[in-house]
């Protein structure tokens, strides 16, 4: 890993704010050394762990299931299947899935990233789906 350059910059103190992992990446270009789509699959995984989403389970297994997925602020629902954690495995019904031909949104990763926190479905993501 190369030094993080926005790790120098100085904010406001006294200002809380939600710890983050990763800084932000920015909306108008790749930082050197991402490509194109690794970017935009970044971006995707970024804001769709930060939604507050809610999240239905429509199947029957625990984590390689179709889950509802509803943003409050829209009232949209969209069904996104999930089979693992890398894209192009999983799949969703909205229209940034259908156009981006990146293999996820924010739909698949808000649920992965749900999934991925709680210890049982964490457990049975990394061991990875096994077809029926
Ligand atoms: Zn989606």
């Amino acid at each position: 890993m190369s030094a993080n350059p926005r790790r120098s910059k100085d904010g406001p103190l006294g200002q809380a704010r939600p710890r983050r992992k990763a800084p932000s990446l920015s909306r108008t270009r790749p930082p050197s050394g991402m490509s194109l789509e690794q970017w935009q699959i970044e971006r995707r995984r970024q804001f769709g762990r930060a939604q507050d989403f809610r999240m239905t389970n429509a199947g029957d297994e625990p984590v390689f299931s179709e889950f509802l997925v509803t943003n409050p602020s829209s009232r949209r629902t969209y069904l996104v299947r999930i089979r693992g954690t890398e894209p192009g495995a999983n799949v969703c019904s909205c229209p940034d899935f259908a156009s981006n031909e990146l293999g996820t949104c924010k739909h698949v990763e808000f649920v992965i990233g749900r999934l991925a926190r709680g210890r049982k479905t964490a457990k049975l993501l990394r061991e990875g789906f096994e077809p029926p």
